[in-house]
């Protein structure tokens, strides 16, 4: 027989029976919670149910596994004998809270329950415990309006209905003129319970259970529910956590921070999440419970505060957290509660934080000798760097809105960056608004987890309460939004549509810009200025001694740079995006298309003649007064990359992009040409294509008309030459699009050969330079071994080669390819990610067959997938020589790159 399966794990009293590597069994939060144990911190004991139970729970219809009630029953008596009370005891009660916790934190997207095990008869054994009615009482509100919230499902219908027991709560304290609840009185508490007892029992028909046994399975079910609550859903979806894994479910007992005014419930984290800075960063709340902090119910202060308030406990929990950071060797966001100046840890994890803090917070460590470079490349997102090239407010736009009047009010910087946008109060507005292509910020009094959506719509988020460990702050942090929170001086009136800050009143719709690097928010629009590190690497106008966030920024990828096995090139045709892409190190142009330059002033002229001429030589006419143009061009590009490689695809688009569409634009072209409407209308009319993504184009258009080719080839070789003679080392590689047969790339790789023979000798120098082609349909890959000896180089047109591997129009996909991924018909985004079952398995196929008759062909990638994380491990894996990339994400590129030969 099998083996029993454990359900229960148990920790308390310096034991435990699970570890922090456990998270998959016990979730993130169980897991830190057992490690905690085991390394000596205090933490109120307890059991976790495995998130095994969460899967047998929906596999089974929500029926628990045989044994569970057992450990269950097990796992409290141990809690109880630990601490002398017991569950349901009206003489000394246990309390526990019910929490949920998953491998990966979702932040306040699931459920918890506190203050469970009380009824009329258990909170009097509380009373005379702790000789404290008044804490007794806020204890069993706040547990009876979370049970009947969380567990009963008594909440607001929508966002416009108020919470029904605030709606009470409120009532009560105008009733008894106070402000906040810590002003209610044991009775006026005792008083709520019984409202909203029955104010459950009028709106749902149910009465509150008071046997503990029954709340304790209701609360276990309800955290295994909210498992699939519509948010968690939303949250999962968001950041690709597989649904199938699961909660688990802790159960613990309760520490009390609501018992008077030496107690305290507060958050903290080793380092300071937004800067990255090394110091203790955290906020606390007098007389309060948990969730008060993170709800932005009351601006919390600030953990320097603690320092004075209570120096004892302070240190003690100082001592702690440098404990877990060394422990963890990684920044922890830990929540604990002080209750009667002893201290209790409730949870520690790796602390979410934004790109700087990451970069920061690695390259500090390495210093602090607490990891390795290793360890630091693999610890940051690549997609985080995006966050330190971003732009930041131009000092003196935001000098000038300063003398204007405009910076309205200063709040919490949590998400650091520029944003602009207009005002907007709900997140679903900010949704709708974004589909319709509008910059939008969101503005709130706090955030929930149902605003999530409309938070990654948003360019950034306002928030009016809370603090740096808010709701709105933690999930801007994930996100890397710009955020400023608990920005107590402004106003927000859902019902007005609009906020109020001093004597201003900005309307929905209103521009407004919010820095989150100082928490500034200001009224209009501010220019917005390069990132210090565009500034070092660019314009030149910072010094890179002067900027921290540069230097360390370069360090990481000079990491990165010594690690990495597979090169980083970068896509332009544009000489002033390939300055920036060697500023940022790319080693080459993996893809410059020539039909850009086809474009602006009077060269579309000379193509539109070209495409019209009668002949061949009516077309060597057009084409040569683009020779010269081109040639510059090339020329550019050639001498800014220096002797780095530089992919020049020759023409790939079907003729008809550059002629007019429009009969206006006809009739205008026809008369400047000279020529008569209808026969420019004809020639238009016989270059429609059905489909001209499979029609004619690509090489198809150098085979049709060779000396478009000769041309081009011509251009690149006059280039290359007239550098060559001028000293430099230039190093063009020729590439042919949409090969399908060794036949068609022999045709143009001779025109290409000849023309370079020629070129050279007339010019008397030699330039090094490939032949080699796109690799971007599947016929070539199945053929890249005939096609690897015409070829000198591969460059896989990923792009393409998605459309014609699935079958699938990038024009057109987007009227279903959402709901296809969303069904988990393809995992993601084709376009965005290499589909590695189909598409990577062509370009195996591709690799493996022109490697094998050409052991040295180069092989690269050029479509936009060489600059997503995990298709350059993809690319890695299979073996390329380099990836290619827009210029701002060669960092990325090059950290991925890093990561996935890290990860070997
Ligand atoms: P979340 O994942 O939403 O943070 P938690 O399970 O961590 O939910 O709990 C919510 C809040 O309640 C936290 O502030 C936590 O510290 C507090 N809390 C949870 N369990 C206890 C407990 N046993 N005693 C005191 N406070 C608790
Ligand atoms: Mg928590
Ligand atoms: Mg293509």
């Amino acid at each position: 027989m099998a083996q029993k399966k454990k359900y229960v794990y148990f920790f308390g009293g310096g034991k435990a029976e699970g570890k922090a590597a456990m998270r998959e069994l016990l979730g993130g939060k169980g897991a830190g919670l057992h490690e905690m144990t085991r390394i000596g911190v205090p933490v109120p004991p307890g059991f976790t149910m495995t998130t095994d139970v969460c899967t047998y729970y929906y596999d089974h219809r929500r029926q628990y596994p045989k044994g569970l009630a057992d450990e269950i029953a097990n796992g409290l008596g141990r809690v109880e004998r630990i601490l002398g009370r017991k569950f349901g005891d009206p003489e000394n009660p246990l309390l526990v809270s019910v929490r949920s916790g998953a491998r990966e934190s979702m932040p306040g997207m699931m459920d918890t329950v506190l203050n469970l095990g009380l009824n009329d008869r258990t909170v009097q054994g509380l009373v005379r415990r702790t000789k404290n009615p008044r804490f007794a009482y806020d204890s069993y509100r706040r547990f009876v309006q979370m049970y009947g919230d969380v567990v009963m499902g008594l909440k607001p219908a929508d966002k416009k209905e108020r919470d029904p027991f605030e709606i009470i709560l409120e009532r009560k304290k105008e009733a008894r003129r106070v402000r906040f609840d810590t002003d209610l009185t044991a009775d006026d508490l005792k008083q709520l319970v019984a409202e909203y007892k029955a104010e459950i029992k009028k709106r749902l028909g149910q009465n509150f259970p008071d046997d503990p046994r029954a709340q304790l399975w209701g609360a276990i079910g309800a955290v295994f529910g909210s498992w699939n609550n519509d948010r968690a859903i939303a949250y999962r979806d968001l950041y690709r956590i597989p649904h199938n894994w699961g909660t688990a479910v802790n159960v613990q007992a309760m520490v009390f921070g609501n018992m008077g005014e030496n107690c305290v419930t507060g958050v903290a984290f080793t380092r300071d999440p937004a800067t990255g800075e090394k110091r203790f960063y955290g906020e606390f709340l007098v007389n309060a419970q948990g969730e008060d902090v993170v709800a932005g119910i009351r601006t919390p202060r600030l953990i320097a505060e603690l320092k004075e308030v209570m120096p004892k406990s302070y240190a003690e929990l100082d001592r702690v957290c440098k404990l877990l950071e060394r422990h963890y060797k990684e920044m922890q966001d830990i929540e604990f509660t002080i209750e009667d100046g002893k201290l209790w840890m409730l949870q520690t994890r790796t602390g979410k934080r934004t790109g700087f803090a990451a970069v920061r917070i690695a390259v500090d460590m390495v210093d602090e000798k607490i990891i390795s470079k290793e360890k630091a490349l693999l610890r940051i997102e690549p997609d985080q760097l995006n966050q330190l090239l971003r732009p930041i407010f131009d000092p003196a736009d935001k000098e000038r809105a300063g003398r204007e009047g405009r910076i309205l009010a200063k709040g919490l910087p949590a998400g650091p960056g520029a944003a602009t946008g207009r005002v907007v109060f709900h997140a679903e507005d900010a949704e709708a608004w974004k589909k319709r292509g509008e910059r939008v910020i969101l503005c709130r009094v706090e955030t929930s987890p149902d605003d999530i959506r409309g938070m990654d719509a948003a360019q950034g988020i306002l928030t009016a309460r809370g603090g740096m460990t808010s709701h709105a702050a933690l999930v801007a942090r994930q996100m890397g939004k710009v955020c400023v929170v608990g920005c107590e001086a402004i106003h927000v009136d859902y019902a007005r549509r609009e906020m109020r800050v001093a004597d201003t009143i900005l309307k929905e719709g209103d521009w407004i810009s919010v820095d989150g690097t100082t928490g500034e928010v200001m009224r209009g629009e501010i220019q917005a200025f390069p990132s210090e590190v565009l500034q070092v690497l660019l314009a030149g106008t910072l010094d890179a001694k002067a900027s921290r966030v540069y230097q360390q920024f370069t360090k990481l990828i000079r990491w990165a740079d010594g690690i990495r096995k597979i090169g980083v090139r970068t896509n332009t045709d544009q000489p002033d995006q390939a300055r920036v892409a060697v500023a940022f190190g790319a080693e080459g142009i993996g893809l410059c298309r020539t039909e850009h330059m086809f474009f602006g002033g009077e060269r579309i002229r000379a193509v539109q003649e070209m495409i019209l001429a009668k002949d061949q030589s009516g077309r060597r006419q057009a084409l040569a007064k683009l020779l010269s143009m081109q040639k510059e061009d090339f020329k550019g590009i050639l001498d800014i990359m220096g002797a780095r490689p530089v992919t020049i695809r020759t023409l790939d688009p079907p003729l008809h992009e550059f002629l007019p569409k429009t009969e206006e634009e006809i009739v205008e072209l026809a008369e400047t040409m000279g020529v008569p409407v209808a026969e420019l209308k004809s020639k238009v009319e016989s270059l429609h294509e059905f489909n001209p993504m499979l029609g004619h184009r690509g090489c198809r258009l150098g085979i049709s008309y060779p000396e478009i080719t000769e041309m081009q080839a011509r251009a690149i070789f006059e280039a290359a030459c007239e550098l060559r003679r001028e000293g430099k080392n230039p190093f063009p590689e020729v590439m042919i699009p949409l090969v399908a047969t060794r036949q068609e790339l022999h045709l143009q790789r001779e025109i290409v050969e000849g023309v370079a023979r020629e070129v050279m000798k007339s010019h008397g120098v030699k330039v090094r330079y490939l032949v080699g082609t796109m690799i971007e349909l599947p016929r070539a890959c199945l053929f890249a071994d005939e096609i690897a000896r015409e070829a000198e180089f591969f460059s896989f047109g990923t792009n393409d080669l998605t459309q014609t591997c699935l079958g699938l129009s990038r024009d057109d996909a987007g009227k279903f390819l959402p709901s296809y991924v969303a069904q988990g018909i393809y995992p993601e985004d084709p376009f965005v990610s290499i589909d590695q079952g189909g598409v990577g398995e062509l370009m195996r196929i591709g690799v493996q067959k022109g490697r094998k008759v050409k052991k040295e062909l180069e092989i690269g990638i050029c479509g936009e997938h060489g600059g997503d994380p995990r298709s350059v491990a993809f690319c890695h894996e299979v073996g390329l020589d380099y990836v290619s990339c827009a210029a701002f994400r060669v960092p990325i590129a090059k950290l991925a790159a890093a990561q996935a030969a890290l990860k070997r």
